[in-house]
Parts: structure tokens; C-alpha cells; sequence
């Protein structure tokens, strides 16, 4: 944990998390520590082939912004995604192949709308900030400074195409907001999710006041897990601690193997390319 001087000056302990980790504890305590508290962690499922197709086309896109302006171009974001490709997660080399070829599209189409005579203020830039009981930190895809504002940009590859009440409901694009005007020193309010397969932007304008109850609502979510781990560590029952919370979404957890609640509720087991069928778009 890190610290910082309390209002008498004494060192208070601060929860160092990133949004992933507040949004784990929310959807699933028993997933929470699983991924962040037991060591070692757990035996993981496969990779999932929709996972790598979002990881290789942020990839491309991040390398997109190094290449000199000359080069930025939507043949060269395709050709991007060729170098950076795996084939982790799919069922043959075909099905693979057909990916590569769709992400390529994805790519090529989305950089076609960008100027490549813009420069980002930061692509995969990491961003902190600090409140009364959290150090949060993260990872943002891409921060513009448009006039004197930031803007935070979230691309998304899936299939379900996102609104503003994603964009504003959104408690991880509000802690980069807060995070972004902290570690860059402008102000930063406005927050956009960005879905590749469509090109449809959905933009919120957040309000001091608004982040403020993200912000608040983070340092509840993130008080709920510390207060967990520490009762873990004197003894608790860590199935009482971090119960699981089976949903639908348990098909896709990495952990389900282990989790027989989890496995209830996900029916048949998923195979890894099985995301594929719902990421794809026409
Ligand atoms: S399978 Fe479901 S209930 Fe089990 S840890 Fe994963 S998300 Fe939680």
C-alpha cells in the first residue's frame, strides 16, 4: 500500500489498485482474490482467441501513433496487425487466419478516420492519481488534447456497440479522467468509448461533480476489498470473505474450472474461440 500524511499528519494507508481491480470485486469477490491475492494464482483456463484479437489490434493501433506521420496510414495499421498477430486461442489455423484478416479490416477502416498529423499526448500511457483512501493508477489507450482539454479514449473491439450511458456509467473511464488531469496537469473531463468494429464514438462530458461519485463510489468498492483481505489475513474464512457471484458472465471467467459455483452457472463449458461468434460484426 502506499501512504500519504492524514489530516494530523499521520501516515495514512493508502489501497493501490487500478480500476480493473475495483470492477473485479464488484462483478465477482471470489474472482477478486483469485486474481489478486492467491499465490500462487490459481491454474488459468486457455487464452481466449476474442481476447488476442483485442490485445493485437490495441497493439497496432499503439504502435500506429510511433511511426512517423509520413507512414500513418490505414495500410500500415493493417500491416500492423500482421506483425503483431498470434494465433493463441483459436481452433485451427484457418479460423486464425480468417481473424487476422477481420481485425486487419477493423484497423485499416478505424485509422482511415484518424489524422495522422495529430499527436496524441499519450498512447498506452500509464496515469495516476490519489484520493483520502486509494493511490489508482492505470493504463489509458490514447489521451488527446483537444484545445485545452484532454479527452480519455477507450477502444473496444466487441460486437455490442456502446452509448453514452456506457460512457458515462463507466467507473474505470472516470478514474483515467481524474487520473489523466492529475498526472498530464490539464483538465480532463470528457471520456469517449471508441468501438473499432463500427466506428461510432460515445462521448460523456463528466462534471467535477460527477467524478466525484465515481470517485466516491470507487473508494467504497475499493474499502469492501481491503476490509476483506485484512480479515483474510487474520484467520477469516475466505469463502465467506470473497464469496463467489455466479452469473452468466462465469462462462468467460479463467478461473471457472476451479469455481464449481461458476460452473453451474456458466451450463456447457465455453471453448476458447467461442467469443469469437459474438465479437463478430457484419
Ligand atoms: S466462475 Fe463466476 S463465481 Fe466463480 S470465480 Fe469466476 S466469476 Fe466468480
Amino acid at each position: 500500500m502506499a501512504t500519504q500524511l492524514g489530516l494530523e499528519g499521520m501516515p495514512t494507508r493508502l489501497f493501490s489498485c487500478t480500476p480493473s481491480r475495483l470492477t473485479t470485486w464488484l462483478d465477482c469477490p471470489r474472482r477478486y482474490r483469485m486474481t489478486y491475492l492467491d499465490r500462487p494464482t490459481p491454474p488459468k483456463g486457455p487464452p481466449w482467441a476474442h481476447n488476442t484479437v483485442g490485445a493485437v489490434v490495441h497493439l497496432a493501433l499503439a504502435r500506429w501513433w510511433s511511426e512517423p506521420r509520413e507512414r500513418r496510414t490505414p495500410a500500415v495499421a493493417r500491416a500492423l496487425v500482421d506483425r503483431a498477430w498470434t494465433t493463441d486461442g483459436f481452433s485451427d489455423d484457418a479460423q486464425a487466419e480468417r481473424w487476422r484478416g477481420l481485425a486487419g479490416d477493423m484497423v485499416e477502416r478505424y485509422a482511415a478516420t484518424l489524422d495522422p498529423a495529430d499527436e496524441p499526448v499519450g498512447v498506452e500511457r500509464t496515469v495516476a492519481t490519489r484520493s483520502a483512501s486509494l493511490a489508482v493508477s492505470g493504463r489509458v489507450d490514447r489521451v488527446d488534447l483537444r484545445g485545452d482539454e484532454l479527452v480519455v479514449v477507450d477502444y473496444k473491439t466487441g460486437r455490442h456497440v456502446l452509448t453514452t450511458d456506457d460512457a458515462r456509467g463507466s467507473l474505470a473511464l472516470a478514474l483515467y479522467a481524474l487520473a489523466s488531469a492529475r498526472t498530464l496537469r490539464r483538465p480532463c473531463t470528457a471520456v469517449e468509448l471508441h468501438h473499432l468494429p463500427t466506428g461510432r464514438v460515445a462521448r460523456f462530458d463528466h462534471t467535477e461533480e460527477s467524478l466525484a461519485r465515481h470517485l466516491s463510489r470507487a473508494e467504497a468498492i475499493g474499502a469492501e476489498a481491503v476490509a476483506a483481505a485484512e480479515a483474510l489475513a487474520e484467520g477469516g474464512d475466505p469463502a465467506d470473505l470473497f464469496p463467489p457471484r455466479p452469473s452468466r458472465g462465469c462462462a468467460w471467467c479463467d478461473f471457472a474450472r476451479g469455481c464449481p459455483a461458476g460452473l453451474a452457472a456458466a451450463g456447457q463449458p465455453k471453448k476458447p474461440w467461442d467469443g469469437l461468434a459474438q465479437e463478430e460484426v457484419a
